[in-house]
């Protein structure tokens, strides 16, 4: 058999593992009944250590290194060897030993975590985060880097990150940022539900606005989990959940979020199916592709001048008085706050510039762990001028550090300004998009990002995507102008 065959033929046997992951971890999330847990914990650490066995198997190294020696013919099939040396790389570079003390480290650390959190006290969790920054720093020494020890766990979230890439990028977003906050903070009408919304019509306007911007139901579904996520059980089976709370119409931006993932990933051409490239290429560019939908599309008056008034008449009682322009004013308002994950479009990528600079700072050794509260909180003054009153609102309210994901956060502004950067083309080329939202004809849309970006899969490195569909790198610059032109400063 030939190389290239012998590797498709690899590839698909590690996606069909890793889709039936993805099954058990759906199951687990919203059907398994709650006495399931630790035998389902068994079949996914014996699944795991199976399909471990067989991504780190020498064979497969020797056939990566032969199809090193005569490069493939089609774009694809280079595609597929990149992806594939990338994770074998990934692998195999850290020592047996090594991965284990992690995991136990991290589970322990998760759970510790938990505790310190409620209690607000950061001396609990201090230990762990000592020895979890030092096992990071270790990672990325076996990964290996070019510039600093930062980058290689940078790479791990999204290829080709560097430091001072991500640094270039906060240092032409901060000042305007810090700007926007300041003239736009507070401004505009507040939506206050002081009325139970009824569940059942919140699913079913989430299903019809799923359906609306092309979300295909005939191979995906919508249901109901206790954090809303998006995940791939194969080629035809992209699945999105979501959750409801009676006094919050967040379940109708976390639907857009959401599906914008699953279109990404439905999207992919058949050809790409059965193997490594059959998903969205990095997390930075998957977070565009939902923040596009959710903030861009979402959020914006012409794709509320549709929707509105049928939002309006499943729920008379709470949006009768509230014009179409108030209420997309009010799923727009500014307001600094000491936590990340309640932070509107302006503020959310200061929150990650604090986290990506103390990160920076732990693994370079510029900063102990046990200066980390007090610099959070100096920070947390400076950037957003806000005063954090306690550890658990402050440096303990994020699990990614208890996980060990040491350069994860800079992904969610690299999303943001991806689709900021990505819109600008489409709106260049679609100089009537405005009209063609407010028609309610977002298959429109689908269809040119399918065009450009979805179909794709992971072919192409996230930086080259990026300039193959809009002709220049990653730059603040389309955020900013789009913020700008949001909040009307
Ligand atoms: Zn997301």
């Amino acid at each position: 058999m030939k190389v290239i065959e012998e590797l498709k033929k690899r590839s698909g046997e590690l996606t069909d593992l890793h889709h039936i992951m993805a099954l058990l971890q759906w199951d687990q999330e919203v059907m398994m009944p709650s006495s399931g847990a630790a035998e389902r914990a068994d079949q996914m650490a014996t699944l795991s250590g199976i399909t471990h066995r067989k991504e780190v198997d020498p064979a497969l190294g020797e056939l990566l290194e032969k199809a090193a020696e005569n490069p493939a013919a089609s774009t694809i099939d280079r595609a597929l060897v990149r992806v594939m040396r990338r994770s074998y790389d990934q692998n195999t570079k850290l020592p047996e030993e090594f991965v284990e003390a992690l995991t136990r480290l991290t589970s322990e650390a998760l759970h510790v975590w938990i505790g310190a959190r409620k209690e607000a006290d950061f001396g609990r969790f201090r230990p762990y985060l000592e020895k979890i920054v030092e096992m990071s720093r270790q990672q990325a020494d076996y990964l290996g880097y070019a510039h600093e020890p930062y980058d290689s766990l940078l790479d791990l979230y999204e290829e080709g990150l560097t430091a001072i890439r991500v640094q270039e990028m906060f240092a032409g977003l901060k000042g305007p940022l810090s700007d926007l906050v300041k003239t736009a903070m507070d401004k505009g009408p507040e939506l206050v539900i002081d009325r139970d919304l009824d569940q059942t019509l919140q699913v079913r306007f989430a299903e019809m606005v799923l359906k609306k911007i092309g979300y295909d139901f005939s191979r995906g579904r919508q249901d109901v989990s206790t954090h809303p996520f998006s995940t791939t059980l194969g080629h035809h089976d992209r699945r999105v959940t979501n959750r409801y709370s009676p006094r919050s119409i967040e379940f109708i931006f976390s639907a857009m979020h959401e599906g914008g993932h699953g279109m990404y990933e439905q999207g992919i051409a058949a050809a790409l199916g059965h193997s490594a490239l059959d998903c969205g290429v990095s997390l930075g560019i998957h977070e565009s592709q939902s923040r596009l939908w959710e903030n861009i599309i979402g959020r914006g008056l012409p794709f509320w001048r549709h929707f509105y008034p049928e939002l309006q008449q499943l729920f008379p009682e709470h949006l009768a008085g509230l014009s179409v322009e108030d209420f997309v004013r009010a799923v727009n308002v500014v307001k600094p706050g000491p936590i990340r994950v309640e932070a509107d479009e302006v503020t959310y990528n200061l929150h990650v510039m604090i986290r990506f600079e103390l990160e920076r700072a732990l693994m370079e050794g510029a900063m102990t762990v046990a200066e980390l509260p007090e610099a959070w909180n100096a920070m947390y003054r400076k950037y957003l001028g806000v005063t954090v009153d306690s550890d658990a609102n402050g440096v303990l309210q994020d699990i990614h550090w208890a996980h060990g994901s040491f350069g994860y956060f800079p992904t969610y502004t690299i999303g943001n300004l991806a689709a900021a950067q990505i819109w600008n083309t489409f709106t260049r080329q679609v100089p009537d998009h405005e009209a063609i939202i407010e028609a309610g004809n977002l298959a429109a849309v689908r269809k040119w990002l399918r065009e450009n970006i979805y179909r794709h899969g992971s072919v192409y490195p996230p930086e080259e995507l990026i300039v193959k569909v809009t002709g220049e790198p990653l730059s603040p610059h389309y955020f900013v102008e789009y913020l700008r032109a949001r909040q009307g400063c």
